[in-house]
């Protein structure tokens, strides 16, 4: 038992996991219309093989807290299994944080047991109020079902409920007011995410990012804010509204990268550990897993995988390289 330092002696407390590489969405800044390859069902981690890893991070190096996404958790069957597996994890100091990053597509329908199982948090990515240019954008006419999806996570309890929007020049910016107003109205905080190059179809250009200090000067200038003390580990910088409705936050992956205090370690569907989205290397704790090694190999190589985390991606500097896996690859 210690805790997992990395060589810039950043302490890991976080390990998002990808449940699947499917998606119901093919968000255009995400992924292609079609030609995605996904992981054949046998190399996909099996709920015990999760549950491991997890247990391993959780009780040998106190990694509190986990976040389930994907692709999109809710497309994985059963997933309520594997919320109950993770939601009984403690470590020393007390139980897991445990969250998940949804589109909210299915919610209605699986809130309830996903509640009771355990899950605490959900994160909704939720792109564009407009009923066309959420059909655009998600190449899907679901957007009355995710707007219902988020009422059915606030009836069913979870706290908080957050909102995730991926800002895009000339695609969406326009309704960042409108977007802040729906946060405000629903009582959910809408966090604004700067594209990163991490698309499928390499579309990324750094002209259509809109920057964090834009996106707060057009809310500021409809909603005076105050900014709220230092992040730590979380990826939000976070502004209150001065009229006291609510909070709005902005993840700034690209103009003011928060590498420094990165606290996480990402496990994909099929069993590698990253230590970065950005990493370009990815270590085989699957293959670990189906030889039949100890917990205390895997936890060796988990401590090596984290000797090897960079001080920061470097998104915009001469020697970035992209990832071969894109975001649902990874799991965002
Ligand atoms: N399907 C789930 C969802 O829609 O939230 C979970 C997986 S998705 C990859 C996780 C988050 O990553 C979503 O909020 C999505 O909008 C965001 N995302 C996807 N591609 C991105 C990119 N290239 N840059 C920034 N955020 C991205």
């Amino acid at each position: 038992m210690g805790d997992l330092v990395d060589p810039f002696g950043r302490v890991v407390r976080d390990l998002r996991v990808s449940v699947t590489d499917r998606c119901n969405f093919r968000c255009t800044y995400c992924m292609p219309e079609e030609g995605m390859t996904w992981l054949p069902r046998e190399e996909v981690l099996t709920f015990e093989e999760i549950e491991r890893v997890a247990r391993v991070m959780v009780e040998r190096y106190g990694v509190d807290s986990i976040r389930l996404t994907g692709g999109e958790p809710t497309v994985r069957a059963h997933l309520p299994v594997l919320v109950g597996k993770l939601a009984v994890l403690r470590t020393a100091a007390g139980p897991v944080d445990l969250a998940m990053t949804t589109n909210a597509a299915t919610m209605r329908l699986i809130a309830e047991s996903l509640r009771e199982a355990g899950l605490e948090r959900l994160n909704i990515s939720l792109d564009s109020l407009r009923r066309d240019r959420f059909a655009e954008m998600t190449r899907r006419d679901e957007l009355h079902r995710v707007l219902d999806g988020i009422d059915a996570a606030l009836e069913a309890g979870f706290a908080p409920v957050k909102v995730n929007t991926v800002v895009q020049r000339g695609v969406n910016d326009d309704e960042i007011v409108e977007l802040a107003t729906f946060g405000r109205e629903r009582g959910v905080e809408v966090r604004f995410i700067e594209w990163m190059p991490l698309d499928a179809s390499g579309r990324w250009d750094g002209r259509a990012v809109v920057g964090q200090d834009e996106i707060v000067a057009r809310i500021e200038e409809v909603y005076p804010l105050e900014q709220m003390p230092a992040r730590g580990a979380a990826p939000a910088d976070r502004w209150r509204y001065l009229d006291g409705r609510g909070t709005v936050g902005v993840i700034p992956s690209v103009t003011k990268p928060f590498c420094g205090d990165c606290d996480r370690v990402r496990l994909t569907a099929d069993g590698q550990l990253r230590t970065c989205l950005f990493a370009t290397d990815e270590f085989d704790l699957r293959a670990a897993m189906r030889r039949g090694e100890s917990d205390d190999e895997l936890a060796g190589r988990i401590e090596r995988a984290v000797a090897t985390k960079w001080a920061g991606h470097k998104i915009n500097q001469i020697d970035f390289i992209r990832p071969k896996r894109s975001m649902s690859q990874i799991g965002g």
